[in-house]
């Protein structure tokens, strides 16, 4: 199969919870954003939850594929917040992980996405 992006570069990197549910929203969306081949995905149990682990993925996406766009989604229901996963929550966390990310990563666009469970994307400012 021929390699079809010699440059090693994406313009997206989507970074997600690794909850069963999500698949099937997120991978539509995410093909329909930014095409087949031009985005790197990484599952996180709660994802926002490890700040820490999200951004080793982030500065590795920034390294080695010169990503633009990274796209943070929460869900509603997330087992891996247990009780203390509030939509006020989860609004919060997504809200203080892209305002980190930003200072890092001034150059990036930051996105932040709430999907609730009937698939459902809410965008998080
Ligand atoms: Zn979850």
């Amino acid at each position: 199969m021929p390699i079809q992006n010699p440059n090693n570069h994406c313009d997206g990197h989507i970074i997600h919870c690794m909850d069963y549910r999500l698949p099937k929203y997120l991978y539509p969306w995410v093909v329909q954003r930014f095409g087949y081949d031009n985005f790197d995905t990484t599952a996180i149990a709660g994802c926002t939850l490890d700040y820490e682990m999200l951004l080793k993925h982030v500065q590795l996406a920034v390294r080695v594929h010169t990503v633009d766009v990274i796209c943070i989604v929460n869900h509603e229901d997330c087992r891996a917040y247990g009780e203390a996963g509030t939509y006020e929550r989860h609004q919060h966390d997504l809200k203080e992980t892209r305002e980190k990310l930003l200072a890092l990563f001034p150059h990036l666009q930051i996105e932040t996405y709430y999907l609730h469970l009937d698939g459902t994307f809410e965008k998080v400012l």
